[in-house]
C-alpha cells in the first residue's frame, strides 16, 4: 500500500484539510479527508478492468461542510438516534443536542463535522479526534483513533479504537453510500448525469432478525424475524426500490462477511464484515436532488449505505447489546470492505 498526502481545502473558519490517498496493488485507490474522517472516493477496477468511483461525495470542501447526508463520513459519538436526545446513566441524566425533531441522530454536532488530526504510518493512516467532556451532551473526554488500512488482496479496514475518562456511550460507524456501478472517477463518466439507482444491485445479508421503529425511527424494543419483511435479505435479492432504513441483527454465522453485495453490470462485488452486532441498511431514498462528485447528479436511491453499529437507541433498552464504554476501558471495533469482480 502507498500512502500521499496534500492540501485539499480550507474550512469556512480558516483551518486547513488535507486529502490522504491509499493506494494498493490491485488499482485500487482510496482517498480519505481528516475532515470528518470523510472517505471521499473509492476508485476500484470492473470486471473490463475500467476504474470508475463507487461512493457517493463532493468536490468542494464547502460542500460537505454543508452536507446533510453524511456522505462517506465517520459517525461518532453514537451511530443512529438516541430517543429524546437524552439517556440516563448510573443515576445521572445527560441531554444531547436534538438534531431530529426530539431526537438526536449521528451524534448530534457530531465527529463528521470535526477537524481530526492524523498520522501517516508505512501501513496504515491513523485519524485522531478528542470528543472533549460534554461535547453534545455526552460525558467524559472520548480519545478516538481510526486506523485504516487498504491490503494488496483488497480489504479496506476500518479499526476504532476509544478511550474515555468517565463512562461513556460509543458506537462509531463509517457512513459511505455505494453504487457499484459507478459514479464517475478520473473524467470517465457522469458528465451532468443523474446517477442511475441502486434498485437492481443485489444484496444479501447474514440477519434473521431485525428491530422494527415507530414512524419517527425509534425501535419499539422488538425483535422481529426478517420472514416475510423487506429486510429479508437472508438470500441474495435486489434492493428493489421500496424505502429500506432499518437494523438487521447480524448473526455473524459466515466468517467471510456480515453482508454482501454484487451488480451485475460492472460485475463489482463489495462484501462487509464487522465486530458490531447491528447493521443499518439505507437504500438512499431521501437523497435530496443535488450535484456530485465531477458533474455527476444525485437524487434518491443513487447510493446505499451500510452501517454496521449498535442498535439504535440501545441505550433505552437494556435487552439490547449496549454501547457503554467504561471508564478506562478500551473500545475496540472494525468495519471491513472488500472489492472485487466476478
Ligand atoms: C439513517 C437514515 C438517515 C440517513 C441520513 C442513515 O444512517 O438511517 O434514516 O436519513 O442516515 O441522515
Amino acid at each position: 500500500m502507498r500512502i500521499t498526502e496534500d492540501y485539499w481545502g480550507t474550512l469556512l473558519d480558516g483551518k486547513e484539510v488535507m486529502i490522504i490517498r491509499l493506494e494498493n496493488d490491485k488499482g485500487t485507490v482510496v482517498r480519505v479527508l481528516n475532515f470528518g474522517g470523510i472517505i471521499q472516493s473509492i476508485i476500484t477496477p470492473d470486471r473490463f478492468g475500467n476504474p470508475a468511483d463507487i461512493v457517493l461525495g463532493y468536490d468542494a470542501l464547502a460542500e460537505y461542510e454543508s452536507d446533510d447526508c453524511y456522505f462517506g463520513a465517520t459517525i461518532g459519538r453514537v451511530a443512529n438516534r438516541i430517543a429524546g436526545a437524552s439517556f440516563e446513566l448510573n443515576g445521572q441524566l445527560y441531554e444531547l443536542t436534538a438534531n431530529e425533531g426530539i431526537h438526536i441522530n449521528h451524534g448530534g454536532g457530531g465527529f463528521h463535522k470535526k477537524l481530526w488530526e492524523y498520522e501517516v504510518l508505512d501501513d496504515a493512516l491513523v485519524l485522531k479526534y478528542t470528543s472533549p467532556d460534554g461535547e453534545d451532551g455526552f460525558p467524559g473526554a472520548l480519545q478516538v483513533e481510526q486506523r485504516i488500512t487498504l491490503s494488496d488482496d483488497n480489504a479496506l479496514r476500518l479499526e476504532y479504537h476509544a478511550v474515555s475518562d468517565q463512562t461513556t456511550l460509543c458506537s462509531l460507524t463509517g457512513h459511505s453510500y455505494f453504487n457499484l456501478a459507478g459514479v464517475g472517477g478520473r473524467g470517465l463518466s457522469a458528465e451532468k448525469t443523474m446517477v442511475p439507482s441502486v434498485s437492481g444491485h443485489q444484496l444479501q445479508i447474514g440477519a434473521y432478525e431485525f428491530t422494527p421503529v415507530d414512524e419517527t425511527q425509534i425501535p419499539t424494543g422488538e425483535i422481529k424475524s426478517v420472514e416475510g419483511t423487506i429486510y429479508n435479505f437472508l438470500n441474495a435479492r435486489n434492493l428493489g426500490t421500496e424505502a429500506l432504513d432499518g437494523n438487521l441483527i447480524l448473526s455473524h454465522a459466515n466468517s467471510k462477511w456480515d453482508a454482501r453485495v454484487f451488480e451485475p453490470i460492472s460485475g463489482r462485488f463489495l462484501s462487509v464484515r464487522t465486530s458490531l452486532p447491528g447493521m443499518q441498511i439505507y437504500n438512499g431514498t431521501f437523497i435530496t436532488k443535488r450535484n456530485g462528485k465531477e458533474g455527476a447528479v444525485y437524487g434518491p436511491q443513487c447510493g446505499f449505505a451500510l452501517e454496521p453499529q449498535f442498535f439504535p437507541d440501545a441505550v433505552h433498552h437494556p435487552e439490547f447489546p449496549q454501547p457503554i464504554l467504561k471508564a478506562g476501558e478500551e473500545y475496540c471495533e472494525f468495519i471491513e470492505y472488500r472489492f472485487g469482480v466476478v
